[in-house]
């Protein structure tokens, strides 16, 4: 009774982490993400305004810190 299809599953090998998609959404407002941060406890994707808003919080305490902003331009 596995389901494989979409799971979140974070593999923490910071050299493997896939792009960053227009499927992934902020996880505060909802738009595009751009930012993955990937904490002990799962990940979190962020626009590139909340990546930055929360950069100074979360960078610490992130295992990898995915940022694809200059994608934006
Ligand atoms: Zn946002």
């Amino acid at each position: 009774m596995e389901q494989t299809e979409s799971t979140n599953e974070v593999v923490v090998d910071t050299t493997e982490l896939p792009a960053l998609t227009a499927a992934d959404r902020c996880d505060i407002c909802g738009a595009q993400a751009f930012i993955r941060v990937v904490l002990a406890t799962g990940d979190l994707v962020f626009c590139g305004h909340h990546g930055t808003a929360n950069k100074d919080k979360l960078k610490p305490i992130a295992i990898s810190w995915q940022d694809e902003t200059n994608k934006l331009n």
